[in-house]
């Protein structure tokens, strides 16, 4: 068994965002969460790739964009509904969609938080709280 296959599961977070400096900015709020091991993925695709390469220890958090090349975030949500593996990641999108009927299809595909650009930095401190607790 490898070192990584080994290490404990939690505060694991996939930030999938095509923005490099989007991505920077949500990486720059996560890393006040102790411990916690982030990667990134520019697209639908590649985010897919690196769940998979998770997948023994699945990621906590997806901070999921929608509007992204390759595969856009409703389509990689649907394909993560369908896969018991991710039941437990919670996903969180933030995305510049103002339009309530996607907040509602991103629900109802499984996303629990939905938030709108610009990011608010203590709307997502809030939500790192609520999926990792409070305690270092
Ligand atoms: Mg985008």
């Amino acid at each position: 068994m490898s070192q990584d296959a080994q290490a404990r599961p939690g505060r694991r977070v996939l930030i999938v965002e095509d923005s490099a400096a989007m991505r920077q900015l949500l990486a720059f709020a996560v890393k006040r969460v102790p411990s916690v091991i982030i990667d990134e993925a520019p697209d639908g695709v590649a985010a897919l790739k690196a769940l998979k390469a998770a997948q023994n220890t699945p990621y906590d958090l997806v901070l999921l964009d929608l509007n992204m090349p390759i595969m856009d975030g409703l389509k990689l949500l649907g394909r993560m509904r369908e896969d018991p593996t991710y039941a437990h990641t919670t996903v969180c999108v933030v995305t510049t969609e103002e339009s309530f009927e996607t907040e509602k299809q991103a629900l109802l595909l499984g996303a629990k938080y939905f938030i709108r650009k610009p990011v608010n930095r203590r709307t997502v401190e809030k939500i790192l709280a609520e999926v990792f607790g409070q305690d270092p």
